[in-house]
């Protein structure tokens, strides 16, 4: 379980964001300090810390996070974007409340930093 987190707060509207979509499962935003000229999170709604904390009964729920993020790409006109998922306070995560990063409109580095 999840404390309380800005993510946690954006989902109960708490605190703003520049919504880009919302369903029951999932909500995706622009992210506050982008890293690229796009860049959006997506975010469940489940409140799970990171990747570690996610079993098999969160199959589909990560499968749809992909989606809609790959779908929010699209509607962009998106074909090139890089996809980040950081895990752990080494791997750079800062909030902790499971999110996908989807970053475009640049050149990407690899390996990244
Ligand atoms: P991470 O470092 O993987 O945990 O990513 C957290 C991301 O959340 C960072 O890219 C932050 O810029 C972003 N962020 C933090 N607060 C907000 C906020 N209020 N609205 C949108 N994005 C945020």
């Amino acid at each position: 379980m999840t404390e309380t987190t800005i993510f946690s707060k954006i989902i109960n509207g708490e605190i703003s964001c520049k919504k880009l979509y919302e369903d029951e499962y999932c909500i995706a935003f622009d992210d506050i300090a982008a890293q690229a000229p796009i860049h959006f999170l997506v975010i469940p709604k489940k409140p799970l810390v990171s990747l570690i904390e996610c079993m098999e009964e969160d199959k589909n729920l990560l499968g749809h996070l992909l989606l809609i993020g790959k779908n929010i790409a699209k509607s962009k006109n998106l074909k090139n974007w890089r996809t980040v998922i950081n895990t752990g306070k080494e791997s750079g995560q800062t909030v902790f409340h499971l999110h996908i990063h989807f970053l475009a409109g640049r050149k990407m580095n690899w390996p990244p930093g």
